[in-house]
Parts: structure tokens; sequence; C-alpha cells
């Protein structure tokens, strides 16, 4: 069933290097690594697609979209399959996961084909207007070109091979060159086996897309790199964005570059929502911060209180619900030993406590839980970054004045949560507009771990949680990401593109 290679413009390219995958039980499988030189022929063979895909219709762009979401479906099984052993995710995520992977294929192909994505304005002509005349003018949003798309671990379906990035760029009329996660590569071999046969079902040029298997990060580097590439779009760590962000801003030709990266999203629980339902925002909580092992972006790892008997209610209650909770496996060895790392980093901290924790060992993980003063919290930076996996960390601060400096001081987030009852109103309404400026969505009594994907998500938010503040990764207005807007002054209606006629 797998092919162990990359795919090249409709073919299956082997290399002269391979490596292993890593699964949490049986045998590994072996993969092609990618070179330079396939980096390269995949790109050229995007920029050949483009002459054609990028000039497709808008139907039969639907029609392709719809087909890969049935070529995903139909290779369920083997999907769900290689995926439990690649990632030790369990089968209902992989299975959710794949449908939701499946469902942004069918919801690009419904938005593209109504059209308004396309943002068509006129003026028309006015040729007696007095000093000037005025030309015919007409905008329309036009696609970008080849787009390289680097997927997340965490994410091997919704984030990846076939995921968000992939279905907005094609939907717009991009091709599409996929960095293969090295933590997932049988998954996205078998991803890219079912667009493959959707682009030959629907008669597609074969360069429109493409994958690329293994090797160290110079395959990421000579992929932004290459002057063909018009755009990125990336999930993943901090790190690793921030690294392809500044190659893309340093080439002779700059591009952008949409990085979905990571977040600490601070919940706010206001006095007197913790006050009636502290316990029960506790259990919540324990619930959303260890789902999936706590391999979210949209992790809630802090929650932001004034001290006092409710304070320490609710951490005894937040530690008693993630007591109750199993280890878990994380999704590669890496992760696991980053997490752990990251947990010694933060208790070893100057006025950081530990409220819970249990040892761990290799892929496996427990919850940890820590505590810090509110004006802690503000002294040492190191207590905003992200640590993945399952980790809270109550903000105690000394009243809710302290709350709001908190909320003046965080960084970009992806979201912010307000836990409040309605005696909270006023100072719910405080926050918000500091929020605003904080994050790309912002909840009230709920936990941001579920992100819908419809057409109203923000998936983003102020770096560094994602390079561009006013782009989403999820959602229909993600498709923004890969087009530009053209102005057509005076053109003949015989050459305008047939959606603006
Ligand atoms: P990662 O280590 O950054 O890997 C993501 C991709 O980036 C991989 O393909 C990796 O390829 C590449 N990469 C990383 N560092 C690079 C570098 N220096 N140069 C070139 N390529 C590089 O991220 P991950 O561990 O898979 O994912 C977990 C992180 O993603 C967490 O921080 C999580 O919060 C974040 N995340 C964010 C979102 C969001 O929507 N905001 C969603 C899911 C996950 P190589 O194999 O070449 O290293």
């Amino acid at each position: 069933m797998l092919k162990h290679k990359h795919l090249i413009a409709g073919a299956w390219v082997a290399g002269e290097a391979t490596f292993d995958n890593a699964p949490v039980s049986g045998a590994a499988d072996q993969f092609a690594v990618a070179t330079a030189d396939h980096v390269d022929a995949a790109v050229r063979a995007a920029e050949q697609a483009f002459l054609s895909y990028g000039n497709s219709s808008r139907q039969d762009r639907a029609a392709f979209l719809r087909a890969i979401a049935d070529e995903l479906e139909a290779r369920g099984e083997a999907i769900t399959e290689i995926g439990m052993r690649e990632t030790g995710l369990p089968q209902v995520r992989l299975d959710g996961e794949r449908g939701r992977a499946a469902g942004q294929f069918r919801l690009f192909a419904d938005h593209i084909e109504v059209g308004d994505y396309l943002d068509r304005r006129y003026d028309g002509a006015l040729p007696d207007r007095e000093p000037l005349p005025r030309p015919d003018l007409r905008l329309m949003q036009r696609p970008v070109g080849p787009v390289a798309v680097f997927g997340a671990s965490n994410f091997p379906l919704a984030f990846s091979a076939a995921g968000g990035d992939t279905a907005a760029a094609l939907a717009a009329g991009c091709p599409v060159v996929v960095r293969g996660h090295y933590a997932h590569p049988g998954i996205s071999d078998i991803v890219a086996q079912s667009v493959a046969a959707a682009i030959k079902t629907c008669g597609i040029h074969p360069g429109t897309f493409s994958l690329l298997q293994g090797g160290d990060n110079s395959i990421g580097h000579a992929l932004v790199s290459h002057p063909l590439i018009r755009a990125v779009g990336f999930t993943g760590s901090l790190a690793g964005g921030r690294a392809l962000y500044d190659i893309c801003a340093a080439r002779p030709e700059p591009i952008p570059f949409f990085g979905e990266l990571g977040s600490v999203n601070p919940m706010f629980l206001l006095p007197a929502a913790l006050a009636s339902r502290g316990a029960s925002i506790a259990a919540g909580w324990a619930g959303s911060l260890t789902m999936g092992a706590g391999q979210f972006c949209t992790n809630p790892g802090i929650a932001v209180l004034a001290k006092g008997s409710d304070a320490d209610a609710f951490s005894v209650a937040a530690a008693d619900a993630l007591s109750k909770i199993e280890a878990q496996v994380m999704l590669t060895d890496s992760t696991a030993s980053a997490f752990r790392s990251g947990c010694e980093k933060l208790q070893s901290a100057t006025g950081v406590s530990e409220v819970f924790g249990k040892s761990c060992e290799k892929r496996n993980v427990t919850p940890h839980l820590v505590t810090t003063s509110g004006e802690n919290w503000l002294a040492n930076e190191l207590l905003s970054e992200e640590v993945f996996g399952p980790l809270g960390m109550i903000v105690v601060a000394s009243d809710t004045d302290e709350m709001i400096t908190i909320a003046n001081t965080l960084k970009g987030q992806l979201t912010c949560t307000l836990h409040m009852d309605d005696a909270d109103t006023e100072m719910a309404r405080t926050l918000l507009p500091i929020l605003e400026r904080k994050a790309g969505r912002i909840l009230a009594n709920g936990f941001p771990t579920g992100v819908e994907v419809c057409d109203s998500m923000v998936h983003g938010g102020p770096y560094p949680a994602s390079t561009n503040f006013g782009a989403t990764s999820v959602g229909t207005m993600s498709i923004r990401r890969f087009l530009r807007p053209i102005a057509y002054q005076n053109i003949p209606p015989e050459i305008l593109p047939a959606d603006l006629i």
C-alpha cells in the first residue's frame, strides 16, 4: 500500500538514501530521502502546472477538491492504521481528523463555487468626467503561484500533506509542494496517493501536487528559497517557523510566509465565575489541557485568577482532576523529551512551585501543574513560553488589577478565554479590548481546543502566535493567503479572465 517514495509531478521517485519512520510499536518502514534536486524538480513542475491550473475554472477546481475528499475517505482505514502506528494517536482521533481534512476540501469546493472570495469590484468608465475621464477599472483576486506547505507533527491529517494549507492553496488555484513531516511519512504517503488519484480522475496537471519526504532542514530551506515558490504555509514550532520566515524575508525577492506557531492560550477566571463554579472550570480545564496528550496549539496552558480561598480551591480541584488522567503516548520520542525538559525548566524557575506531577518515561507523559504569583510571572519571560504537552500553570494575581496588567503584558496568542458570570461583566468589558489586541479568537465560558472549520473562524493572531496577524489558517478566509488582488484597467472583455466578465 505504501509507496515509500516522493511524489513528484505524478511520478513516484526514489532516491539514493532512505530513512526509517518511528512507529510506536512494530517494524519501521523505510522512505526515500529528498535532495535539493528533488526540490527543484517538484517546484519547476508546480510552475508548469500553474499555467493551466491557475487558469482553471472554479467548477473544475471544486470537482477536484471533492475528488480529493472522496479519495481520502476511500483510504480511510489504511490512513488510520498507519496513523495509529506512527503517531500513537487513537483511532477515534485519527478518524475524526480525517473527517475534518476531507470536510475542509468540500467546504472550499462550496466556497469557490459561490465566488465571494474573488472580491470582485467594478468602477465603470466615466469618459466625460472633468478634469480627467475615469478609465474602466475591475478588480479581482488571483492565485499567487506555487505554494510550499509545511505541516506539524500533531495534526498529521488536518495540518499536513493534505491539510488546511493545501486545501486553501489548491482552492485558490495554486499548485502545492509539500515538505512531508518526518514524524508521519506513512500518513503523508497514503494522503499523497489520494491526491494523485484525484489528479488523474480530474485530468489535472500532475505538477499541481508534489510531496517530498525526509532529509534535514536543508530541504525546507531549499524549498522556501526556490525562486519559483510564491508563498509558504507553515504550521509548527516558533523556532522552526521563525527560521523559515527569516529565509523568506532574506530572499532576493521576499515572499509571504504564513506561519501558524505556538501559543499558551491564557484563560482569565473572573471572580464571580471562580467563586460560583471554580471546581467545574477546573475539571473542564484538566480535560482540555490533556486532550491528545496536550499536543494542541490551542491548549489552554495558563489560568490567571486573583488570590484568595477560591483560587486555592481551584488549584486543589485542578490537581485532583489531573491526577485521574492516565499516562498518554506522545507523537515522537523527541516531543516527549522536549516536554520533560520544558517541565523541568519551569519547575526549577524562581518562584514556581509544583502543584501536581508524576514521573513518566520514554514516549509516555503524564500531566503537570505548576503555580506562580502574578508578580513573578510578570518578571520572568520564560514563564510565558509554550511547553508543548499537558502542562498547566496557575498564575495567582494579587488582585483583579494585576490580572489586567497580565492581560496587557501578553504576547500574541491564538486564543484567550474569559470565564465569567453576570457579575463579572464590568471586568470582562475592560478585558475584551485588551484581549482583542492579543489574540485571533476570544472565547467566553469554554475551552479553546476545538477549532471549528467554518466561515467565521480565525486561527491566527499577533506574533508569535502567527507571522501574519491579518491571516487565518483555518476556515474559508484562509484562502486569502494565496491570492493577490489585480486591477484590470481598460482591458478588453475578450481577454479578461472569465470570472470578471
Ligand atoms: P516543527 O518541529 O517546527 O516542525 C514543523 C515543520 O517545520 C517540519 O516539517 C520541520 O521539518 C520544519 N522545520 C522545523 N524547524 C525547521 C528549521 N529550522 N528549518 C527548516 N525546517 C524546519 O513543529 P512540530 O513539532 O511538528 O509541531 C509542534 C508545534 O507546532 C507546537 O509548537 C505547536 O503549538 C505548533 N502548532 C501550531 C499550530 C497552529 O495552528 N498555530 C497547529 C499545530 C501545531 P524538518 O523535518 O526539516 O525539521
